[in-house]
């Protein structure tokens, strides 16, 4: 099965993703992972990317699907694969139709803005293995300290308050219109995911099986 997985950042994609490749043992591709672990490695890939991450805005359509088509070639594609985060504009859309690949479901998870605003100040991520947090909501056991492997938990350059803001604007502009687009291919299925991770999963993978 292709999937992909459509929402506002903060919506919960990332853990919903994750979900799914447990129940269906196929990979969950993230173009802000992929950017992420470039940057961190410092590769050119990084370092282009930087600045427009930093500030909340897209990294531009050529780069990011140069990075898709290329990945969707590695051999742990071949049974179906979770796009999380891509695409995220129409020419993104218009790319992957471009390529060939056939999409069988497209999932929107819908969370209200003030709730985004409320989950990604709060959020905070392991420096070291990616394991994401919440303050309030999903603390870790040590302040500071990753549950899972003992790194530092940060907060991601992104998810301070101001440039949380430009996402969702930047989000509301340029990839919500790619409802429309999804609709009128009949894949598209909407989920609400203001609730418990746990209510979001039943309806993801409820929307599977539809
Ligand atoms: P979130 O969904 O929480 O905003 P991601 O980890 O998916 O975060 O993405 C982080 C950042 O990476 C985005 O704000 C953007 O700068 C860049 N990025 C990720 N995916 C794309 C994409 N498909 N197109 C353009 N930029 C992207
Ligand atoms: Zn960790």
């Amino acid at each position: 099965m292709n999937l992909i997985l459509l929402g506002a950042p903060g919506a919960g994609k990332g853990t919903q993703a994750e979900v799914i490749c447990d129940h269906l043992q196929i990979p969950a591709l993230s173009t802000g992972n992929i950017l992420r672990e470039a940057l961190k490695q410092g590769t050119e890939l990084g370092l282009k990317a930087k600045s427009y991450m930093d500030g909340g805005k897209l990294v531009p359509d050529e780069v990011v699907i140069a990075i898709i088509k290329e990945r969707l070639t590695a051999p742990d594609c071949e049974n179906g694969f979770i796009l999380d985060g891509f695409p995220r504009t129409v020419p993104q859309a218009q790319a992957l139709d471009a390529m060939g690949v056939r999409i069988d479901r497209v999932i929107d998870i819908e969370v209200p803005d003030e709730k985004i605003e409320q989950r990604l100040s709060g959020r905070r991520v392991c420096e070291s293995c990616g394991a994401s947090y919440h303050m309030l909501y999903k603390p870790s056991a040590v302040a500071g300290v990753c549950d899972k492997c003992g790194g530092n938990t940060v907060q991601r350059k992104d998810d301070h308050p101001d440039t949380v803001r430009e996402r969702l604007a930047v989000y509301h502009e340029q990839t919500e219109p790619l409802k429309d687009y999804y609709e009128k291919t009949g894949k598209l299925v909407i989920v609400e995911g203001q609730e418990e991770v746990s209510d979001t999963s039943e309806l993801v993978l409820k929307a599977l099986r539809a």
